[in-house]
């Protein structure tokens, strides 16, 4: 869906911003992009829709290559959410949210009826929400208009710089849950920046970790926390707190199926794993098998996944992190 090829960023003053990156990023895929302050990302997402041109190299959409796409097209097909909520002061959610599908064309019945549909769809009740302006709504319900108005046009592809960071724990956390039912309905191609671990292993199908401009490592979650490529890998796990080893061994089964992480099928005979089980023990089971049973209560009550568990604990390492 997005490859790049090569891609290089070099700044007036010479620096290397990206450098030589590959990628191949796929149709319906959470993509994660992390790494330090300064490391290239924000350059990275924003020569996806041409805010920045690059300097050598090249980006394919749908293998067709970006510079071939007539800007306006590319730029209304592909949202864009920022950090800082970028709303227009003066103008109602509504005309907020319907300001590309305008410049689409779309008639107004369809427009109202899209806006309804999506601001229900993050729980914002349409009606009570549609005429306000944005003053009057909280941050987190602000960037909760910031996604729909991205996803007002139906586009493909969605890129989201930080969305969260400038959130309070609580609603971000609320928002990255939302965001996750959101992609289960939509499937959309989500390009997704952030520099917290814990996010990036909660919402990613794939991690892309970067360094001084380069990727270090690109893998699954499970992956990065299995076999992290090198120290610099290592360290940034550590750095978010992110130690798999403590985290898994403290909580069970049971845990998972009480906060509602499986999913409830009728499952014949016994269960794989017993609810005293630790997560730990799960999770390497996981690296064979792509679902295991549980059980509850001394009963099989459904499956677990890695994904599974990989946002279970870093569900955990969010709650963790609010008591600091
Ligand atoms: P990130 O989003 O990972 O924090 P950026 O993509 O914003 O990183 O920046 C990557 C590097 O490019 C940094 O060293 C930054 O200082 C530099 N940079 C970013 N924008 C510009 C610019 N307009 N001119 C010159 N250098 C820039
Ligand atoms: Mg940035």
């Amino acid at each position: 869906m997005i490859r790049f090829e090569k891609v290089t960023k070099q700044y007036q003053n010479g620096e290397h911003a990206v450098n030589n990156v590959d990628l191949n990023i796929k149709d319906g895929e959470f993509f994660v992009f992390i790494g330090p302050s300064g490391c290239g990302k924000t350059t990275t997402l924003k020569m996806i829709n041409r805010l920045i041109p690059l300097t050598t190299g090249t980006i394919y959409i749908d293998e067709k290559r970006i510079s071939d796409y007539n800007i306006h097209e590319l730029r209304w097909n592909i949202g864009y959410v920022l950090q800082q909520i970028a709303l227009f002061p003066h103008m109602t959610i509504e005309e907020n949210i319907a300001i590309v599908p305008e410049l689409k064309k779309w008639d107004k019945d369809k427009i109202h009826q899209r806006i309804t549909e999506l601001l229900d769809s993050v729980g914002l009740d349409a009606e009570s929400y549609r005429n306000r302006k944005p003053a009057e709504l909280s941050g987190g319900e602000q960037q909760r208009v910031g996604v729909v108005r991205a996803l007002a046009a139906d586009p493909e592809i969605i890129l989201m710089d930080e969305p969260f960071s400038a959130l309070d724990p609580i609603s971000r956390q609320k928002l990255q849950q939302d965001m996750i039912v959101l992609q289960r309905k939509i499937k959309k191609t989500i390009v997704f920046v952030t520099h917290d671990m814990q996010e990036a292993l909660m919402l990613g199908d794939r991690i892309c970790i970067m360094k001084d401009g380069e990727v270090v490592q690109c893998d699954t979650p499970n992956e990065i926390l299995q076999n992290p490529a090198n120290e610099f890998v290592q360290n940034f796990l550590e750095s978010g707190n992110v130690n798999k080893h403590v985290l898994s061994s403290k909580f069970t089964v049971r845990d998972m199926v009480e906060q509602g992480y499986f999913d409830a099928q009728k499952v014949d005979g016994e269960a794989d794993f017993a609810e005293t089980i630790a997560v730990e023990v799960l999770l390497q089971q996981l690296a064979n098998q792509t679902v295991v049973s549980v059980e509850r209560d001394g009963k099989a009550v459904g499956l677990i996944t890695q994904q599974h568990v990989i946002q279970f604990l870093a569900n955990q390492l969010a709650r963790e992190g609010e008591h600091v």
